[in-house]
């Protein structure tokens, strides 16, 4: 059944686990979480960003996500970080079910004033929305206690910004960054700013940046000849006391993109006579259900459907 994020986050928040968020570009990486999703009895948020929409065509996704949701496991279709609003009114004229706005980068006032204009829109469609407040950043990245408080996500702001907006979730930002390379030095997150969050703010929470770069996925990928170097995400352990204080939504990109590159690697190498595209990408494919049944397990989601 298609639902809206609020539907799937809101029980998340209160029973203190998460529901998992992946990026979709894809039929293969839709089927592959479909098929974990399925297995282990776990809601699934299915998300797609401007730039998944620039390179497959929303109608393409959009009629991919909504059979995906036929299925026998509630299925959120979700617009992650629509920064221009012609992104989100297209997400909703196409049945999107759940909006991001990330107006993160833009002053206090513009922020809330943007995404007060995007609850309207998508209320009155009956989609929920994220918002985000504060910056993602590493927090090795921001060395002092005043550059910390600059860009992580202030605790009173975060409440006054829920309540003026009407928001539905609300992503923060406490020490995750996006893609491969979170950390520089030892892995971090600022358990203590998300309680104080968690204390003002009751929406269910989002976690950007919250790939764990899994190190046996990461290896293979190198067995084939990538080169990731330091790539570091964030540790099962971060993620496990996020969810416990607040965090119901935990977003997945990096680790399929991880999965889909060292299978897709795999098979390149290990199978050089064969150009059926479809065997070419099963390797690809295995792994990535595999890593989504992991996140669900690891997330609490696996038996909430
Ligand atoms: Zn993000």
């Amino acid at each position: 059944m298609l639902v809206t994020t609020k539907k799937l986050l809101v029980p998340a928040r209160a029973k203190k686990y998460a529901v998992p968020a992946f990026n979709v570009n894809n039929l293969e990486i839709l089927k592959a979480v479909m098929s974990a999703a399925e297995k282990m009895r776990s809601p699934v948020i299915l998300q797609t960003t401007e730039g998944a929409i620039d390179y497959a065509g929303i109608e393409y996704l959009a009629a991919m996500i909504r059979v995906a949701a036929k299925g026998t496991v509630p299925v959120a279709m979700h617009l992650d970080h629509g920064k221009d609003l012609s992104y989100i009114k297209l997400a909703l004229a196409n049945g999107y079910s759940s909006v991001m706005f990330d107006g993160s980068s833009l002053p206090y006032r513009k922020n809330a004033t943007l995404t007060k204009r995007v609850v309207k829109m998508a209320h009155a469609k009956g989609a929920s929305v994220e918002a985000e407040i504060g910056a993602l950043a590493g927090i090795e990245d921001l060395v002092s206690v005043e550059e910390k408080d600059a860009k992580l996500t202030d605790p009173d702001e975060a409440a006054q910004f829920a309540k003026e907006t009407g928001c539905d979730a609300l992503a923060v930002a406490i020490g995750t960054s996006h893609g491969a390379f979170k950390f520089k030095g030892k892995t971090h997150l600022d358990i203590e700013r998300l309680r104080r969050i968690a204390k003002l703010v009751k929406l269910p929470i989002v976690l950007h940046g919250a790939s764990g770069v899994m190190e046996d996925v990461k290896k293979l990928a190198e067995h084939y000849g990538a080169k990731l170097g330091a790539a570091r995400g964030v540790l099962d352990l971060d993620i496990r006391h996020a969810i416990r204080n607040g965090v119901a939504k935990v977003n997945i990109d990096t680790d399929l993109r991880l999965a889909f590159t060292a299978g897709m690697r795999e098979a390149v190498s290990d199978l050089p006579k064969v150009i059926d595209p479809r065997k070419l990408m099963e390797p690809s494919m295995t792994l990535m259900r595999e890593v989504a049944m992991r996140k669900m397990k690891l997330f609490g989601s696996a038996g909430r459907a």
